[in-house]
């Protein structure tokens, strides 16, 4: 196989594979698959990115040859999810509000004459276990996220509902505006329990695209989940 061929096969490869993650992002069911397979998806994202930002724009001085490789790669750069997606990769999250007495989802009513009304926050962090652990859980805090302190003193507690890895800001902006967070939350959905900051984080830095077997064994009793 020559390289051109080889090159071809590996951009049908990232275009079949994207096509993949659009359904699965259109059909809302990536946030319904467990936590090592949204996480492979994650990396499947990040990778069919990486392999199309690479694939180098023709130059003014090249006159465009039009063969396959070539339309394929100009299809795929007008895609929406394979734009440039600059920034550190880390973890888009959502933050589901609950009643600590029920365990139910119970949003947080404002008492402005706007009637504000959050039953979610999404975000963006390198650190998972910092921002949810020492951050988000610390009435105390007075950084960015907010939000969260105000529901916290209104007597709200709130579970780690969804996570994406890797993914940049320009994810979270994305989903944001997509709207909607309660469709997107599986504990809303009823089609997932909360995760574990702990537990998501060390299976991001694990490098190998599936859990560990030993990280899946050790999963705690989704009964001493946080409540
Ligand atoms: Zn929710």
């Amino acid at each position: 196989m020559s390289a051109a061929e080889l090159h071809r096969a590996e951009l049908r490869v990232a275009a079949v594979a994207s096509g993949l993650l659009m359904l699965l992002d259109e059909h809302g069911i990536t946030g319904q698959l467990p936590q090592d397979a949204r996480n492979a998806a994650g990396q499947l994202r990040h990778t069919v990115k990486l392999a199309v930002q690479a694939a180098q724009p023709p130059t003014l001085a090249t006159p465009p040859s039009l063969d396959g490789g070539d339309a394929l790669r100009s299809w795929i750069r007008s895609q929406p999810w394979a734009q440039p997606d600059p920034g550190p990769a880390g973890f888009v999250y959502l933050l589901c509000f609950r009643d600590p007495l029920t365990g139910e989802h119970r949003p947080l009513r404002g008492n402005g004459c706007r009637g504000q009304y959050a039953g979610h926050y999404w975000g963006w962090t390198e650190d998972l276990v910092r921002r949810i652990v020492r951050e988000h859980r610390n009435p105390r805090w007075a950084g960015p996220g907010r939000l969260v302190q105000v529901a916290l003193a209104a007597g709200l507690t709130f579970e780690l509902a969804y996570v994406e890895y890797p993914a940049t800001r320009s994810r979270e902006r994305r989903i944001k505006n997509q709207g909607s967070a309660y469709r997107r939350c599986p504990l809303c959905r009823g089609t997932a329990g909360p995760l574990d900051p702990f537990q998501v984080a060390a299976a991001a830095s694990d490098p190998a695209p599936a859990y560990p077997s030993a990280v899946a064994e050790h999963r705690p009793d989704p009964q001493g989940a946080l409540s």
